[in-house]
Order: C-alpha cells, then structure tokens, then sequence
C-alpha cells in the first residue's frame, strides 16, 4: 500500500484507537482548586468577615483564594501535560508489511488492508484475518474468558454468526500471541473491531497515585485536623482570658489557616510530576507511579545482558568449519572484512566447508542488513546481522543466496528452544538448515563416526575456548529433508543433523553500564546478570563490566531445575550471575530475592518475562526489543534499553524523595511555630503576634512559593554514596521529627521574643507586629535553605544551583518590604516600616536557626552518621 492510499483510508476510517482521549479540561482543573477544606474555611472566613464588615480582611481573603487557585491552577495543568506526554511516548507499535518492505509503525496508524506481522508477545494491534501462521497460539481470555491459548491457523471456515472464540483464523485487537508467528491482513480498525464494540466503556486506566501520595494527603488531612482542634481550642482560651469573639474569631482562622499544611499534597504532586519528568529524560518512563517511589530504594537490580549490559552490536570475530578455525576481520556490521587463516587469506580449496558454515548463517536467518546514511544497520535480530555480514565478507550475496536456496518454511528462534531451523529447496532437493547454542545444536546432530561422541566433546570444547573470549557461540547443521516435505517442527529437525560449524561473536559491554555498575555498588545497589547466553560467556562479560569479584560464581539454567528454593534462597545472596537460564528461573530469582527483604528492579523482554515483571518491586521493560506484553506487564519502560539508565532513574528516585522530605521539613515546623507562638502570647497575656491578614499574607504569598521551589532541587552531591532507603522508612524520619521539634521551638521562641522585645521598647502593637511578622517571614527564609539538605552544612551548597528557590526568596523578600514600605499594603496589612535597629534585631534573631540547625547538622554527621 502506498503512502496515498494510506492517508486515504486512515481519513475514511479514523486512526486505530479505542477511545479518544479528551482534551484536558482546563475548568475541571480549575475547580478542582476549590474543593480542600483550606478553600472551605477561608470562603467561611470570607462570609464571616463581611458580615462583621471588616472589607479590608474579606478583600485580602478572597485575593488569597484567587492566587491560590490561580498557583494551584497551573501546576496542575502542567502535571498533567506532562503525564500525557509521558503517555504519548508508549504508544505501542506493530509490524508491518507496506510497498512490500517491512517497517514498524505506530499501530495507530494502521488502516485496513494492512499486511501486520505478529510474533510472540505481540499484542495484535487490529482485528486480523490470518494469512500465514506458525505455531500460533494466541491467548483471548479477553474476549472469550478462555484462559487456554488458542490455536490458530489459516484454514476456510464457511460457517456463519460464529463467536469470535471459533474464528481460527482470525486473529483480535487486544488479544495476545503467546507463541509462534503469523502474518495477518487487516480488516477492522479502532472501534469496529470485535474489541471495540463490546468495549465502548473501555476508559483510559486513570493515573493512578503513588501511594507515597495518599499517604501524605492522609497526613495532611490528619494534621488538618489536629490543627483545626487545636484553633477551636485557641478560640475557646482567648475568649475565656476575655478577648473579643471577633478578634479571637479571626485569629483562629488565620492560625489554622497558617497552620494546615495544605500545601503540602499539590507540592508531592509536582515533586512526583518533576521526578517522572526527570527519569523519562535519562530514557526510563514511569508506567505506574508507584514505582517512581520506590525506586530510590532498590537494593537489587537483575539485568538482561545482551543489549542492556552489553551493546548488542554483534561482530563474528571466528569461525570453525569442523577442522580449521578461523579469524574475521572488520568490525560493526559493515559487510567488509576477510576470512583469515593463520593470518592469511583462506586458499580456494578450503573454502567450501566454511561456506557451509556461513551460507546456513545467512540462510537460517529472519533479518536483514541495509545501507542508511553510509551506516549498515540491522533490521531484527543483531545476532543475525552479525551473520549476515559475516557470510557477506567471505563473497556470499544474500539476494543471490536465497534465490538459489528458497526458503519453504521457517522455525523461528525462541530462547525457549535455543535453535532456529528453516526449511530450504535447493535445485531438486530440500534442505533443512539449522542453527543455535551449541550443546543444543549437537543434541540434535547424529552421533559422529566413532561413535563415542568425543568429536563432540571436541566441538564443545572449542565452542569453550570461544566463549571464554566473552563471545557469543553459535553452531550450525543441516541434513536433507524428504521431497514431499511442506512444512518442518520441532519433530522434524530434531535428530540427525550433521554438524557444520561454529561461529563465534563480540558484543562489547557498554562503557557506560561498567561506570553504572560501579555507581550501584558505591549505592550500595547489587547488579546481578541474568542471562540466556553460556556460562563461560556470561562470566567473561561479567568480569568485564566488574560484576561479581574475582572468583564469579554462576548458576545455569540446568542448575537452576534441581535446585530446590530453599538452596536457591541461600543462594541468591551471593551469586550474581546466571546464564542459559529460562525465564521461568528468574521469576524464581527475583522471589527469593525478595525473601531476603531486598528491593529487586528486574529487566525482561519477552512474552515469558511478564511473571518475573510482575513480581519485581519494579519490572523494567525494554523499549526497543522489548514484546508488547513484557511492556504491559511493567513498572517502567527503558527507551534506550540500557542498563546506564536505570542506574540514572534510581538516582532520580532517590532526589524525588529527598526532595519531598525537604518540603515536608520546610511547611510542618513553620506551620507548628505559628500555633506556638500565637498560644504562647495568649499564655502570657500578650496581644496576638500578627493579625490574621498578615498569616495569610505568610503562608501563602512568602512560603507558598519556596515550597514549590524545594520540589525543584536537583539532588545532593553524596545522594549515590548512601545505602537505600528502607523502604519501610515514612517520609517522617526520627531525624526530621526531632528537627522539626528543634526549628519550631526556635523559630516560635524568636517570634515572640521579637515581638515583646518590641512591645517592651513601647512601640505601637503595628509596629510590634510588622517586626513578628518580618521575624516570621526572615525565619522561614533560613529554613528553606536548612531544608536543602538534611545533614549538608548549608553553606557546601550552591546557592544557584535551584535557581527557583534563589528567584522566588529574592521575590519574597521584595514581596515583604512592600508590605512594610508601600503605604497602600502598610493599610491592608496594618504594617508599619522597621527601624535599621530592628531589621538588625530580626536579621540576628533569624539567624540562629541557620546556627541551630548546622550544629544539629555537624553533631549528626560527626557522631551519628561518622562521616
Ligand atoms: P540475555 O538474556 O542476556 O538478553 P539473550 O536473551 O540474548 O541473552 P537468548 O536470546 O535466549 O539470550 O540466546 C540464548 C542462546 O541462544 C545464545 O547464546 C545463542 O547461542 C542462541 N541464539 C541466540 N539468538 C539466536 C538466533 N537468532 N538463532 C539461533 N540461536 C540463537
């Protein structure tokens, strides 16, 4: 189909979706700026103080609502586009056949008439009439509740009205291709599929929250509550001592309002917006959120090798032909290179058997090698690439290879099997060819002549030595198959197979996984291999990338079956690689990891990595080669696939916590030192330190903004060097209460004290007051600094380094001196200008919580913490 006839049939029929996502609705957001319970009281607060006809105060509540909503507003808004772009970048793809070359498509794109591929792990993207299949099974639970795979095939059926459970030769949207292949053409998209139509009410799965969210809205709302006791409480002392109920009224008010660490949800909300920002930049996108939590506390991370650790660009460096071995030169996938023998070229009457050896490679092969802006790519599998270049450098032409060798039928790899064979007519004859691991491969072939099978023994050895170069080993064998021979199963290539050779491949570690390894283990984060290739490979390559010490133990697959859970329990703690291993034996891994208490992070690709995706605290998808299903079944998906990007995400984790437990340490104390200090100077039968419109003036036009701030701070310069969060550990720690407790006593002790000192120097209660409420605003100041870092003297930070929270104290401290010097402002807020005596009296006073904290900070860091 061409491009026209495509955007032809794509306006006929619309893209291929379920459900149009709707615009973001802008007035639902706003609204919802309207429903906490801080809204409820100052809208109350609002009709009480225009009942009472105090304007002044109603004007200045209702502006605090407008700018809040205003704040929250956008915040929100962005959160969401955020989160939608995020959405945008998992739109899944398929496979397609178009102007009779394959490609990958978005498969919203994909109209009817489209030629679809599907492979195992394929969710199929429209409802398909089969056209050609493989072994194909495909799981419909979904559609028919049938939880056994159905078998398909391409077979007529002439019945009618038949449920879409008896139509084996259809393959339907949503379903999934559990096993096999199979080519399909399109005949419905979108809403008309079998899916669509019983599926209307199929709604997007709204973003869930984190359940760090719901516990720190729980708090809040708990908090709220203690808060708004205790202002009832306020208001039932003051009039009591006598005050007037209209002045004790408002002070409650404001004192709860002051109080309520209201804030604090919509800032973890946009520390959570932020951090999934961040991740999805370092190439790891966050499908559930509460897995952006919990990845700051990952103690283990299980990684496929290939492609992930290692950059999967395949190089076959050595080829043995059953009696030479011999070296490849060039590298990447450039088809230009020679055979070597003993360093020199191969003599014409050698080069028959190695031919073999490369003509099953290139023929026994489901990728292709093509020519981009003078770069040789693979299209499919680079193990097969490197096969084809490979055959290329000794003088085989693909095109003219398949040609003389057409290709009938086709078993296609699956780690399963560890083999792939195809079916071959070759002049009057059929050939099967075959290729795979090694000891597989040999299973299959008959016995050599001596019979003993040491010829064997000799092969594997060989395929060894390889190995131990941290290459990639394949063997290959073919036998002839009989004329009437159609199509080929395992059956068929099962036994008696002659052996024709092995070939032997590189794919060098990522530089950046060896530095990523290294940074967890500074984390105190294990890395543990888990791979499909040999053993001896596997160790090579570890030691390469630094992973498991000198002496690395490995566990393989065949180990794996005999080993009880209880042995692998014991186990797992120490060994960290695992090779030719299926993926039901990392499920088993990842679980007795977790009996161990740690946090496991676990990579997978394929249709059968879903259970250990599912059982990990976090399942990471591969992006690129990653199945549909293993995506689905994941936490996170990595758009590079590389291991690099974890590590990075697992540090964008850990600043998204931090960053949260910065802003709860900045709203709680300050919000505890206003009850304080207004209690207190009840106590001691002083006037209220600040009048209400001054509270609100504090919380939310000062404060308001360096919360949001602190969401934005990037992470501290030791955040890799620590060990993991206990995953148990709340954001509260023992650390930040007794912090807490030590900041608002202090900051509730230099309010009033200010103020008195004030009153005591017999200055006017405005006058008194401004100084209070400076004091307050001074004190807050230094306590978001404080809040940069937990046990980082203040002053090993660089000031710029969160630019938002330089530009909005600087904009908060200009925003207070016009409260004091504007005379407009001086009468809503009832202020008046400082002396320099008192600006000196507030700048030393406000200090000693920078002081307090830092000796706080070094008695930590020098007793407690040793560092
Ligand atoms: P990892 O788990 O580290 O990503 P992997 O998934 O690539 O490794 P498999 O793809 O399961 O591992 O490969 C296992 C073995 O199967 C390889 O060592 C190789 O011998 C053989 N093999 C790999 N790809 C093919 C292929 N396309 N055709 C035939 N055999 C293959």
């Amino acid at each position: 189909m061409n491009k026209n006839e495509v955007s032809k049939r794509l306006q006929q029929y619309g893209l291929n979706k379920l459900v149009e996502e709707g615009k973001i609705s802008r007035l639902k957001i706003l609204l919802h700026q309207f429903t906490s319970p801080l809204i409820y009281i100052l809208l109350v607060a609002a009709v009480v103080t225009a009942l009472l006809k105090e304007y002044i105060d109603t004007s200045v509540i209702m502006a605090v609502v407008t700018l809040n909503a205003i704040i929250g507003y956008i915040q929100e808004y962005r959160a969401e586009q955020g989160v939608r772009a995020l959405k945008k970048m998992l739109i899944p793809r398929a496979r397609v056949l178009r102007n009779g070359k394959e490609k990958e498509i978005n498969s919203e794109e994909l109209v009817p008439g489209d030629i679809v591929l599907l492979a195992s792990g394929t969710k199929v993207p429209a409802d398909l009439r089969l056209i050609r299949t493989y072994e194909l099974k495909i799981e419909e639970a979904m559609l028919t509740g049938e939880s056994v795979p159905a078998e398909k095939s391409v077979a007529i059926i002439s019945e009618d009205n038949l449920t879409p459970g008896d139509q084996k030769n259809m393959a339907f949207m949503g379903t999934v291709v559990v096993s096999g292949r199979a080519k399909g053409i399109v005949v419905e998209t979108g809403s008309k599929t079998v899916l669509g139509s019983i599926a209307q009410e199929v709604k997007e799965i709204g973003v869930t929250k984190a359940p760090l969210q719901k516990k720190i809205e729980n708090f809040a709302k708990y908090i709220g509550f203690i808060v708004m006791a205790a202002s009832v409480v306020l208001f039932g002392i003051g009039i009591i001592i006598g005050e007037s109920i209209h002045d004790m009224f408002m002070t409650a008010v404001a004192a709860a309002v002051a109080a309520i660490p209201e804030g604090l949800p919509i800032v973890v909300t946009i520390a959570m917006a932020i951090g999934v920002a961040r991740m999805a930049r370092q190439n790891a996108i966050m499908r559930k959120l509460p897995a952006a939590e919990t990845l700051g506390s990952t103690t283990v991370i299980c990684s496929d090798k290939t492609g992930t650790l290692t950059k999967n660009e395949m190089t076959v460096r050595l080829i043995y032909d059953g009696e030479h071995i011999y070296d490849v030169s060039g590298s990447g996938y450039e088809p230009k290179g020679e055979i070597l023998h003993d360093q020199m070229s191969v003599k014409a009457e050698e080069k028959k058997k190695h031919l073999q050896v490369l003509r099953i490679g290139l023929l026994c092969n489901e990728s292709n090698i093509y020519e981009e802006d003078g770069q040789y790519k693979v299209d499919g599998d680079p193990t097969e690439g490197a096969l084809i270049v490979s055959a290329m450098k000794a003088g085989l032409m693909p095109e003219e290879e398949k040609k003389h060798y057409t290709q009938i039928a086709i078993i296609p790899f699956e780690s399963e099997h560890g083999y792939m064979a195809t079916l071959h007519r070759h002049g009057g004859k059929k050939l099967i060819f075959v290729k795979g691991a090694p000891e597989k491969v040999l299973d299959m072939c008959a016995v050599s002549a001596d019979g003993d099978g040491s010829q064997k023994k000799e092969i594997l050895l060989i395929a060894n030595n390889f190995a131990k170069e941290g290459m990639r080993v394949l063997a290959f064998a073919y036998k002839e198959a009989p004329h009437d021979m159609e199509e080929i199963t395992h059956h068929n290539v099962g036994s008696g197979l002659s052996f024709a050779g092995l070939q032997g491949m590189i794919d060098p570690p990522r530089p950046e996984s060896i530095e990523a390894i290294n940074g967890c283990k500074q984390a105190g984060i294990r890395t543990i291999m888990i791979t499909g290739d040999h053993a001896v490979t596997a160790v090579s390559i570890a030691k390469k990338l630094g992973l498991g010490g000198t002496d690395t133990e490995v566990i393989t697959g065949k180990e794996l079956e005999v080993m009880s859970d209880e042995e692998l329990f014991h186990k797992v703690k120490d060994v960290s690689v695992y090779a030719r291993v299926s993926p039901h034996h990392k499920l088993r891994i990842v679980q007795q990891l977790k009996r161990h208490g740690e946090v496991v992070a676990v990579t997978g690709d394929g249709v059968n990595d879903a259970p250990a995706l599912k059982e990990a605290h976090i399942g990471i998808a591969m992006g690129r080669t990653g199945t549909d299903v293993a995506k689905e079944a994941s936490d996170m998906v990595l758009v590079d696939d590389n291991f690099a990007s974890i590590f990075n995400a697992v540090r964008e984790g850990r600043i998204l916590f931090d960053n949260i437990r910065k802003v709860v340490f900045f709203l709680i104390p300050t919000g505890i030192a206003t009850i304080i200090s207004i209690i207190a100077t009840l106590i001691l039968g002083v006037p209220m330190p600040y009048v209400p419109t001054q509270l609100l003036w504090i919380n939310i036009v000062t404060n308001g903004l360096q919360d949001v701030a602190l969401a934005f701070e990037p992470g501290e310069k030791g955040i890799i060097n620590r060990p993991p969060r206990d995953p148990k550990e709340g954001i509260l720690s023992r650390l930040l209460i007794e912090r807490t407790f030590l900041v608002a006593l202090i900051i509730s002790g230099g309010v009033v004290y200010n103020f008195i000192s004030a009153l005591n120097e017999g200055v006017s209660i405005e006058k008194a007051r401004s100084v209070a409420m400076t004091t307050m605003v001074f004190f807050q100041f230094f306590q978001a600094w404080n809040s940069r870092s937990e046990i980082q003297s203040v002053f090993r930070i660089n000031p710029l380094s969160n630019l938002f929270l330089f530009y909005s104290m600087i904009a908060a401290f200009f925003a207070q001196l016009a409260v004091l010097y504007v005379p407009a402002l001086q009468w809503v807020f009832k202020t008046e200008p400082l002396t320099e005596m008192e600006w000196v009296n507030v700048g030393a006073i406000t200090v000693t919580i920078i002081i307090a904290v830092e000796i706080d900070k070094w008695i930590r860091r020098r007793w407690l913490l040793k560092i």
